[in-house]
């Protein structure tokens, strides 16, 4: 087992890593913009370095400061988190040259996975149904004739895609051409390539994911689905486990392609297949290489802590359990926290904590890096925890939920805890039919 860890992050999520870490007995290497001095995963870890100035192109997406500070600390092994550097083939080769672990898959099928366009032909030809679509297209007159096949609507999406940006919809002819190089022009910026492909547009679909682990010995385990279908702007805002969508024949199915997905690319450590669920019918939409966000909600059902066996089968240990073993026991909800103004176009929010009140009880869990006073930064993702909890029956659930953010204080920013209790008591989402649409038909 590694004796020190690097957390080449920030914010929860480091923090998260951190508290597997120091459980495990491993020492741990924080490290810091300087606009982060102040941040709790600072002071949680055993050690610090601050690794550049606070935009992230500086500091958290400095490849050569944070292998210094792993050289300097002596850590052995870096956890990447979510986001950031975490499916960067660069950033993971990198590590491989220094000879230091990156607690994640291999370089190459991070490369292989990353170019959405290139997955979705690894994944055809590994015999997992994929959206109905085309390849790359590369001039507006190739995306017209390739429309032409696909029929509308669809979507134009980013190969280098991620985070819900570079996607467009397309309704008909006419809004091709302006869709087109608006997702190609924010794109190139967002990912420093504009490529592009294009999807048939599925609606009504659920977006149902399914969670994974293997080690290095070919043990390939799926830790069941998570249902992501609310979302705002193809971003995820609540997330829960199991999807009452499923019947018992499908997940069982969905299993068996999710695990085929992953030996396609050779798979190795967390990963997470998503796919969009329409009449009874699922199609592989993109693979991510890392821990999600929402990775918390599959250790509520299965019992599993995800950090600590990603952190085991990086340093080279087996699978201790098989498919046979794996339960989905209860329903778990996660909500995303984030410090926006929904009243104000989502507008984020920063400013000093002056009032923190974080609620408890049994089976109530929030992932945070607040503290009381903490300045939150104006330079970062605007999440800023995650509330979840864990019951019997998705009822149940949904109404610990609503007691546990009815007790959650922050004050200091914006943020959205009371658009959540709206969106939990919707009668549509209590229903559990509802769609990827849900929040665009609310009119957010
Ligand atoms: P996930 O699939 O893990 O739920 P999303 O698809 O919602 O993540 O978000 C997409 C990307 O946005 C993630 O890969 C992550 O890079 C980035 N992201 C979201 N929240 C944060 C955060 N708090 N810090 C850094 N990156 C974040
Ligand atoms: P990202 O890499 O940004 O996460 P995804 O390919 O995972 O991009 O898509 C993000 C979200 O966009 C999905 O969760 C889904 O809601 C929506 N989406 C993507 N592709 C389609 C499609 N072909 N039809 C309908 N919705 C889609
Ligand atoms: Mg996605």
């Amino acid at each position: 087992m590694f004796s020190k860890i690097l957390i080449a992050n920030r914010g929860e999520i480091a923090v998260r890593i951190i508290r597997a870490c120091k459980e495990m007995g491993i020492s741990t290497v924080a490290v810091f913009s300087e606009a982060d001095r102040e941040a709790l995963h600072v002071s949680l870890a055993d050690e610090s370095y601050c690794i550049g100035p606070a935009p992230v192109g500086e500091s958290y997406l400095n490849m050569a400061a944070i292998i210094s500070a792993a050289f300097c600390s002596g850590a052995q092994a870096i956890h990447p988190g979510y986001g950031l550097l975490s499916e960067n083939a660069r950033f993971a080769a990198l590590c491989e040259e220094c000879n230091i672990t990156f607690i994640g898959p291999r370089s190459e099928t991070i490369a292989k996975t990353g170019d959405k366009d290139e997955a979705r032909k690894t994944m055809r030809a590994a015999g997992v149904p994929v959206i109905p679509g085309c390849d790359a297209v590369s001039s507006v007159e190739e995306a017209k004739e390739q429309a032409k096949q696909i029929g509308f609507p669809l979507l134009i999406k980013a190969r280098a895609g991620g985070g819900g940006r570079g996607i467009r919809l397309v309704k008909e002819e006419s809004e091709l051409e302006a869709a087109y190089l608006n997702a190609s022009r924010e794109a190139l910026s967002a990912f420093g390539d504009g490529g592009v492909y294009m999807e048939k547009y599925l609606y009504p679909a659920k977006h149902i994911e399914m969670q994974i682990l293997c080690d290095n010995y070919g043990n390939v385990v799926c830790l069941g689905e998570r249902e992501c279908s609310i979302q705002r702007k193809n971003q995820k805002l609540i997330e829960e486990c199991p999807s009452n969508a499923l019947d018992a024949p499908t997940r069982q199915r969905m299993i068996e392609v999710a695990a085929k997905a992953a030996k396609a690319v050779n798979y190795r450590n967390a990963g997470t297949v998503e796919f969009l669920y329409k009449d009874g019918q699922f199609y592989f939409m993109e693979m991510n290489t890392r821990l999600q966000v929402e990775h918390t909600v599959t250790e509520m059902v299965t019992g599993l802590d995800l950090v600590k066996w990603q952190i085991r089968i990086a340093a080279g240990q087996k699978l201790g359990f098989s498919q046979e073993d794996i339960r989905l026991d209860g329903h778990a909800i996660e909500c995303r926290i984030n410090a926006e103004n929904p009243e104000q176009n989502f507008r984020p929010s920063c400013g000093r904590i002056t009032l923190l009140h974080i609620p408890g009880g049994p089976w109530v869990r929030f992932d945070t890096a607040l503290y009381q006073d903490y300045f939150v930064p104006p330079y970062y993702d605007s999440m800023i925890g995650k509330l979840i909890v864990y019951a019997k029956t998705r009822e149940e659930a949904i109404r610990k939920l609503q007691a546990a953010l009815c007790e959650l204080v922050i004050e200091g920013v914006d943020h959205n805890s009371q658009l959540h209790m709206e969106l939990l008591s919707d009668p549509e989402f209590k229903s559990g039919d509802y769609y990827t649409d849900f929040m665009a038909k609310k009119g957010y």
